[in-house]
């Protein structure tokens, strides 16, 4: 590998032969990476850095090499969004309400990643420290985050999309070479389609939601957001497996994440790596609606996974459209149960003027949510309240299982689905104050979310003022590794993952 290369552009796996062949140290890679953030803060991309953590985090994972410790992740830097508890740095949830709030202890997505316990050292990368988000996940554009708003850096006048737009940027940057993120309805893949990098949202239950404040229990899952499929089945494969802790997370044997990607497909001759692949494409991901920038960007990498050896096929997805007033039902529903533990008690903020304990709820709860959340507070409560709970939420919850079979219908007739994970590209900052306008841009990333499949996004070139365009890949439950060995058969072939904003 070329030294020449500045240390904050390696990936996490050139990252990663780097240290293992002694060229450069965790503390070298730590500190560039710390220069570059602070060159970068008006991006908006992190909440809180912790220089002198980081600095010894990374001796500690330059001392476990030379005592010999080969772990692929071991003293490569990460950041995570500030969804996830840790007890080294503060968690807001990019919410008010947490203002200063220090967990007890570490989310297990947090401890894989890091130092581990004692019974299970941990993949020893390096913390720099917590990214900005929207507040508990909520939202399309990084715009409801009470903080800072968070700059797309492919053009600083537009959104780097949400809810894990921090991760998105922080990356797209080369601020760090790999971030976590969640996903509920597309927060992982609607990012990084965004900003032009590559994140995947696995299978609901591989990894473990310990840790991650919840926002709709029974969709959330945690992923990996870096710039190429390589980088995200390192990562995953130290996030993934179950955990007695989450009692949602899967009995699920975790293959070789790493050596699937890079394993050829039985039969395929090297030119056609992906021969005898079938890529379903759902009509209705191609339809009114879809910007004609992202359709033609869209279409031309599938052409490319054909010069691979794929086959396209069609399919169809008949209740895509009814994924949106599903999981704006469901969604909402979930967060008002799980909100309800802020209550100025427990945790983070409480108001300090108040008459009894109801006032103290009221206004510990009105000062702290910002409007978004409020939002959905209050539309969960009333699809929850009982004269509505058959109309709205027993009908979501009926459509949802009926997405999921039309799921298992197209699977009949391919391996995995492809499409746009966006109508457009990123709009301008203050676009959207129309909540519903953020709501319909989710329409490709929600049926996957209310069908718990994974689901993953990879740069797949440019559309309207150069903007990156992302495409989406889904599988079926607990198919990542085929997802990531197509995803990285196109890197090897394209070079849309390589290209860098210029900052
Ligand atoms: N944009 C969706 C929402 O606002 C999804 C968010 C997410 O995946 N966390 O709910």
């Amino acid at each position: 590998m070329s030294l020449a290369k500045p240390l904050h552009d390696y990936s996490v796996a050139e990252a990663s032969a780097a240290l293992a062949a002694y060229e450069v140290t965790s503390v070298d890679l730590t500190r560039a990476l710390l220069d570059r953030v602070k060159q970068h803060e008006r991006l908006g991309a992190f909440l809180c850095v912790d220089e002198d953590a980081a600095i010894r985090q990374a001796q500690a994972a330059d001392a476990r090499r030379k005592a010999g410790d080969p772990s692929p992740l071991l003293g490569v830097p990460i950041a995570h969004k500030d969804i996830f508890v840790t007890r080294d740095w503060p968690t807001t949830a990019a919410s008010r309400m947490l203002e200063g709030y220090r967990s007890p202890f570490d989310a297990t997505v947090v401890t894989r990643l890091g130092a581990g316990t004692e019974q299970q050292p941990g993949a020893g990368m390096v913390t720099l420290g917590k990214l900005n988000c929207d507040e508990f996940a909520m939202g399309s554009a990084n715009e409801n985050s009470a903080y800072a708003r968070v700059l797309n850096p492919w053009d600083a006048t537009r959104i780097p999309g949400g809810s894990s737009g921090g991760s998105a940027a922080a990356v797209a940057a080369r601020l760090v070479p790999a971030a976590t993120g969640t996903d509920t309805g597309g927060s992982i893949r609607q990012p990084a389609a965004l900003t032009g990098i590559t994140g995947i949202k696995p299978t609901y239950g591989r990894c473990s939601r310990y840790g991650m404040i919840a926002f709709a229990s029974s969709l959330d899952q945690a992923g990996p957001m870096a710039r190429t499929a390589e980088d995200c089945a390192l990562l995953l494969q130290a996030m993934s497996g179950f955990d007695e802790r989450d009692a949602t997370s899967a009995q699920q044997p975790v293959p070789d994440f790493v050596a699937a990607l890079k394993a050829p497909r039985e039969g395929a001759p090297a030119a056609r790596p992906l021969a005898g692949l079938r890529i379903g494409l759902p009509r209705e991901f191609f339809g009114e609606g879809l910007g004609a920038d992202v359709e033609q960007a869209v279409r031309a990498a599938l052409a490319q996974f054909e010069a691979l050896g794929a086959t396209l096929v069609d399919v169809s997805l008949p209740r895509t459209e009814l994924s949106i007033p599903v999981y704006y039902i469901i969604a909402p529903a979930e967060a008002s149960s799980n909100l309800s533990r802020f209550d100025g008690v427990k945790f983070g903020h409480r108001a300090s003027d108040y008459a009894d304990l109801a006032d103290m709820y009221r206004k510990t709860r009105a000062e702290g949510f910002g409007d978004e959340v409020k939002r959905r507070i209050m539309i969960g409560t009333y699809v929850l309240s009982h004269g509505y709970y058959d109309a709205y939420y027993l009908q979501a919850q009926k459509l949802r299982r009926m997405i999921a079979d039309d799921f298992q219908a197209a699977f009949q007739q391919c391996d995995v689905i492809a499409g746009p994970v966006t109508p457009t590209v990123a709009w301008k900052l203050g676009d959207k104050a129309d909540p519903l306008a953020n709501y319909l841009a989710d329409i490709y990333t929600l049926p996957a979310s209310l069908a718990g499949l994974p689901g993953m996004s990879l740069p797949a070139g440019f559309g309207a003022d150069g903007l990156p365009v992302g495409l989406q890949l889904i599988g079926n439950y607990w198919q990542e590794a085929g997802l990531l060995q197509a995803a990285h058969a196109f890197q090897q072939a394209t070079d849309w993952h390589q290209q860098a904003p210029a900052l």
